[in-house]
């Protein structure tokens, strides 16, 4: 080997850590350092040491003595973690390309493919000392504090997991949407904004985001047994989050949105929660320009009750859905009472009926509708949903 050209690749000077590192898949229960210094011992592999020489590892050119500044770093990490809860973490680490590329060609030069990237071993050590002296666990999966040391840096990324809560609200208002409307300033309350402002300061987060088991229009009260939803707080500072007082404090806004039945639960629950489809249980005001005939209202609805319709995606909402038709399936509609050109009627119909359109007909993109069976334009005043069929309930 040509010392001037190889100089240029690999380091020359290393410690018996870094050697070790090469073989750190080779035997267990002993330290990298170990690894290294019994190498050195072993006259065999004398021939592989051209060009290297050992040094401590405050000089090597490698790792630089990180491993000697474990405790420097976790007096730093303890100082920036001071205002997080969390039980378990998981150490992730960022060094400079150069380190990676020397750490790698020197297990090359010592031709070993037993080695460990200098990452894993820094990952490790530096999650050990965390465990010995706080006594929180290392976690793979989801830890409740995700760390990232940058060596080129000396800097930390620190960022805690999300909570998720699951709950069930009720929404006894016509004017607020479930969720913000980023696009829509003018309208600055949901129920995402009602649930997420408490959580948010309880748990000192982010920010907020409510998944909903589906969702009602802003104009419709979500009544009855209440609709299902997670609300997730990003990058909490405190996770032991008393349910209670959330579901006291968001109650006692008095601002139309009530929430029960909270429990905590993790981001796989969401998808499960908005794939649900149930079948829901409406109440509506239909107007009629002039009296409604009593007898032929009620005839109209026991026609269309477990009739199947057809509805083509609704022009209100075809610049967010694909123009489709669907089938859905209208369980049960019966006329609640009628007072002048007033009925109100209680539809059951599968998930994703346009319960608006099932009454208008949408200028004949739902067929039938009551208007048609009725046989005079309909109008809704309101529409409230007062069931969620939940198959768990
Ligand atoms: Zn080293």
């Amino acid at each position: 080997m040509n010392p001037e050209t190889s100089q240029a690749t690999h380091a020359t000077k290393v410690c018996e850590r870094c050697i070790g590192r090469a073989f750190a898949n080779v035997g267990s229960g002993i330290s990298n350092n170990e690894r290294g210094h019994n190498f050195l011992e072993n006259p065999e592999n004398s021939y592989l040491f051209n060009g290297l020489t050992v040094v401590e590892e405050d000089s090597c050119q490698i790792c630089h003595g990180v491993f000697k500044r474990l405790d420097l770093y976790f007096e730093e990490f303890i100082n920036q973690s001071r205002d997080l809860e969390y039980n378990t973490y998981l150490v992730g680490s960022k060094f400079p390309v150069e380190t990676v590329s020397l750490d790698q060609e020197l297990q090359k030069l010592l031709d070993s493919d037993k080695g460990e990237p200098i990452k894993r071993e820094f990952n490790r050590e530096f999650g050990k000392l965390i465990n010995e002296k706080t006594g929180k666990e290392a976690e793979f999966n989801e830890p409740d504090l995700n760390i990232v040391v940058d060596l080129s840096y000396d800097s930390f990324q620190l960022k805690t997991r999300s909570i998720y809560i699951y709950g069930i609200y009720r929404k006894m208002r016509r004017d607020i949407p479930q969720t913000r409307w980023i696009h829509k300033k003018d309208i600055s309350t949901s129920v995402e904004t009602v649930i997420g402002d408490i959580l948010k300061s309880m748990a000192q987060g982010r920010n907020y985001f409510l998944h909903g088991a589906g969702r009602e229009d802003v104009d419709v009260q979500m009544l009855g047994n209440g609709r299902q939803f997670i609300i997730e707080v990003s990058e909490p500072k405190r996770r032991s989050i008393s349910l209670e007082d959330l579901q006291q404090k968001v109650n006692g806004l008095n601002e139309g949105v009530e929430i029960s039945n909270l429990r905590l639960t993790s981001r796989a629950e969401v998808a499960k929660l908005k794939a649900s489809a149930n079948d829901k249980t409406y109440l509506v005001r239909v107007k009629a320009a002039s009296d409604i005939d009593r007898k032929r209202i009620i005839e109209a609805a026991e026609k269309l009750s477990g009739k199947h319709i057809y509805q083509r995606t609704p022009l209100r909402v075809s610049t967010r859905r694909s123009d489709l038709i669907r089938d859905k399936q209208l369980q049960e509609v019966t006329v609640e009472e009628t007072l002048g050109n007033i009925a109100v009627v209680k539809v059951r119909a599968e998930a994703g009926t346009y319960i608006k359109e099932l009454i208008h007909g949408d200028d004949g993109r739902t067929k039938p509708s009551l208007s048609d069976v009725y046989g005079e334009q309909l109008t809704v005043e309101t529409l409230d949903v007062i069931w969620i069929h939940r198959s768990d309930e």
